[in-house]
């Protein structure tokens, strides 16, 4: 392949190892950048299979990796979009009370984002949110004026040609089956293009960032959480303006209510844990005629909560649309909060992990390239 050792791989195309080649080619610390993808294609993984939100920054802890990255990446996002004209819409979001009780979850939520610095949160009663949002049933909500939606896929094309213009080395169909640890650098084995010698790495698998560190002898777990979705078109999907969303759940944010930038409804996800990193299958929702079979439990568990606070909507309107799957550090059988992990392996401090990165990733995705950069440039010296 290459003689020498370049002086960083990436490993990962999706949208954080893309975030993080772009951030070290613009900066220019390094010469040799190269970003291995196993995939055909940038953003094959869990970057295109989502529900495409810039988020405000609101349920994560105070001074948490994700509340910081989310803010700051929520702005970055933002202008990066508008430089390069990929599509995007600052929608803004209502997270819904179904009572009065309920306000006080909501009052939490805004203090928290506040500390975090999200950007003009807001209570709003039932008239103001009826006034926003005129199909949707609610007692209240907190206003999230910053969310919005970009054009993910759109983004893959447009970082792709600034990777090449920056000067990077974009390998696609290149997974990394072996790190070897050598004085003169790390030995990064690929199983379609030969090995490369490299002065650090960057485990940005996603997914499979558990896998890829383990090659070193880690013993990292990541656990699969998969989310689904349906879509809404044409005028039903008209009735909804921005994002809708419940209250949150223990595993997610509540099925909710996605208007996206071409007008369509994303309807989901939910999250329910897989064994399999690559369980993309179709949900069972289909009768033996190939129909969508509205009775079934997986369609209900979809159509039932939304119909709660969006009457109009019928079952008729909803049509299954994809899934991702989220890198969770959560085990099984545990709740609670869990941060992103950014850390130089334990045996070889030339290699950098990120491990975790699930939502808000995408949003943060800015945010932890620059850190990164940051963690790279000052070891390097
Ligand atoms: C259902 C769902 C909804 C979400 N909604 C949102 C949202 O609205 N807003 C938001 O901010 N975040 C959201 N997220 C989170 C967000 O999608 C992720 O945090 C983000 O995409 C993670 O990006 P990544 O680059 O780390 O991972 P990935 O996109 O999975 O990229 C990792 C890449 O590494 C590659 N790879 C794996 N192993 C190897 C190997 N051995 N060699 C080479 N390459 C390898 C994979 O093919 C993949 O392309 C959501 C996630 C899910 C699942």
């Amino acid at each position: 392949m290459m003689e020498g050792a370049v002086d960083v791989v990436v490993v990962g195309g999706g949208i954080v190892g893309c975030s993080i080649a772009m951030e070290l080619t613009a900066r220019g610390v390094f010469k040799d950048v190269i970003l291995m993808e196993k995939g055909p294609f940038l953003g094959d993984g869990t970057s295109t299979r989502n529900s495409y939100v810039i988020h405000a920054g609101i349920y994560y802890p105070r001074d948490s990796w994700k509340a910081k990255f989310c803010v700051a990446g929520n702005r970055a996002l933002y202008a990066f979009c508008g430089r390069y004209g990929i599509p995007c819409v600052n929608t803004g979001k209502v997270i819904l009370a179904f009572s009065a009780a309920e306000m006080p979850i909501l009052e939490r939520l805004r203090r928290q984002g506040e500390l975090n610095g999200a950007e003009g949160l807001t209570l709003i009663d039932a008239r103001a949110t009826r006034q926003r949002e005129p199909s949707i049933r609610a007692a209240g909500a907190l206003l999230a004026p910053s969310t919005g939606v970009f054009d993910v896929a759109q983004w893959f094309r447009v970082v792709e040609g600034l990777l090449y213009e920056q000067g990077a080395m974009v390998l696609k169909n290149t997974p990394v089956v072996g790190l070897e640890s050598m004085a003169e650098g790390i030995r990064v084995a690929t199983g379609t293009r030969g090995e490369v010698p490299a002065r650090f790495v960057v485990n940005a698998a996603g997914l499979h960032a558990d896998d890829v560190g383990n090659l070193l002898g880690n013993r990292f777990r990541i656990y699969p959480i998969r989310g689904d979705y349906f879509t809404i078109g044409g005028k039903k999907a008209g009735l909804v303006h921005g994002a809708v969303y419940p209250p949150p759940g223990e595993l997610g944010l509540g099925i909710h209510l996605t208007r996206l930038w071409d007008g369509t409804l994303l309807v989901g996800p939910d999250a329910r844990r897989v064994e399999r990193k690559d369980d993309y299958g179709p949900l069972p929702v289909f009768d033996a005629d190939g129909n969508l079979d509205y009775e079934s439990a997986d369609f209900q568990r979809f159509f039932a909560p939304v119909k709660r606070y969006f009457p109009a909507v019928e079952a008729a309107d909803l049509h299954l649309a994809h899934c991702g799957i989220r890198p969770s550090l959560l085990p099984p059988g545990e709740k609670g909060f869990r941060d992103f992990r950014i850390e130089w392996d334990r045996s070889d401090g030339r290699v950098l992990h990120l491990l975790g990165i699930d939502s808000p990733g995408l949003t943060a995705s800015p945010a932890i390239a620059e850190h990164v950069a940051d963690l790279l440039a000052e070891r390097a010296g």
